[in-house]
């Protein structure tokens, strides 16, 4: 392993990068979320695979090199990207994970979103190579529910246990636990799973994730967000709204609850400031298209890099937005464009 880098940049740095990247609804782009590897010990029964079209979990040798993805982070810093958000697949599949951490920018966060089966023996070094924090996946603390949802075999709950408590003491903090809501199986859930963290004192942070429901098949679990976000502002003692997709955060006797709420949602698309790459290292400008990915192994320099970064930014489009408002906004922009024509061509 390399040695950790001493990554950290100040806020003043993030606020003035030579020029920031927008998308043509004005979206800035300030945040990465990279797939690292298809490959999973998992197989959850809802999984979007990152809007990977069909989980290839494929070999190997398609998956990016760490000199391919810290080049990409680093073209990205330029313009004022300061977070990445490592996901997958699983992305501790990856053995050269903390050579990945290891070669990248200063930045103002690096996380991972991992499912913590094999977190435990990995915090402290990942820690060392410049992770911030971590997501870890856990929709229930039921262990045979744990199974049936994610296909894992007996024990895994407690490995999953076990990682979130390493992630605690290497100081992987504050470790947020995704928990996709699942109706008639876990929703019922939310109050158990608030004990669980509150020993943690805010070290860990319960997120509360609506399932997208991408297959039709999942239509049955989906749970009403509405009557859900209402109650859970009912228990609160503070509500806070994040810049990213306005995601809501209730302060709940005293735990930290997250919600979020991709689905049909265009307040979450208006707050979108993160592009995604592909695991075989492609830019996508959003979770649910596939035909507008931008190849970024093609690229040779730096240059290149940066062609193609601006090329995917300006590919992002909100994805739910009323059809109205996407008309008015689509012909605002056209006329715009228009304009500046006009005026290269005086
Ligand atoms: N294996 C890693 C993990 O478990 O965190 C990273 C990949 S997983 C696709 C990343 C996150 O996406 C997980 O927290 C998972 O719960 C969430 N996710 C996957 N499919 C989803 C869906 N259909 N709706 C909402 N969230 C989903």
């Amino acid at each position: 392993m390399k040695q950790k880098n001493p990554r950290k940049t100040s806020e003043a740095a993030e606020e003035n990068p030579k020029e920031f990247l927008a998308d043509p609804y004005g979206r800035k782009v300030t945040g990465l979320r990279i797939s690292i590897t298809d490959r999973c010990n998992l197989s959850c029964i809802y999984c979007h695979n990152e809007g990977a079209e069909g989980c290839t979990c494929g070999p190997i040798g398609h998956e990016m090199t760490p000199e391919l993805i810290c080049g990409i982070v680093r073209e990205a810093a330029k313009f004022g990207v300061s977070k990445v958000k490592f996901s997958g697949g699983e992305p501790l599949f990856r053995k050269d994970f903390e050579d990945i951490l290891s070669c990248l920018p200063p930045l103002k966060e690096v996380s991972a979103t991992t499912n913590g089966i094999l977190l435990e023996k990995r915090a402290k070094t990942l820690k060392a190579a410049g992770l911030d924090r971590v997501n870890v996946s856990l929709d229930t603390l039921v262990p045979e529910k744990y199974e049936a949802i994610t296909g894992a075999p007996a024990g895994s709950l407690e490995k999953v246990v076990k990682g979130i408590e390493s992630a605690v003491e290497a100081g992987l903090t504050p470790v947020k636990l995704n928990m996709v809501l699942l109706k008639g199986i876990n929703d019922n859930e939310i109050d158990s799973m608030m004990e669980f963290i509150r020993p943690y004192k805010g070290k860990v942070i319960l997120q509360l994730i609506e399932l997208m429901d991408i297959d039709p098949k999942l239509s049955k679990y989906t749970i009403d967000s509405k009557a859900l976000e209402k109650s859970l502002a009912e228990r609160a003692s503070e509500v806070r709204v994040r810049h990213l997709h306005h995601r809501k955060k209730y302060i709940i006797d005293g735990v930290e609850v997250e919600f979020v709420h991709p689905m049909d949602n265009s307040e979450f698309c208006a707050h979108c400031s993160r592009l995604r790459i592909t695991a075989d290292g492609k830019f996508k400008p959003c979770l649910l298209v596939n035909d507008n990915l931008v190849d970024v192994r093609e690229a040779r320099s730096p240059e290149e890099i940066e062609k193609l970064l601006r090329l995917a930014v300006s590919r992002r489009k909100p994805y739910y937005i009323p059809i109205k408002v996407f008309e008015q906004e689509k012909n605002q922009l056209e006329e715009k464009k228009g304009k500046e024509e006009k005026w290269v061509q005086k």
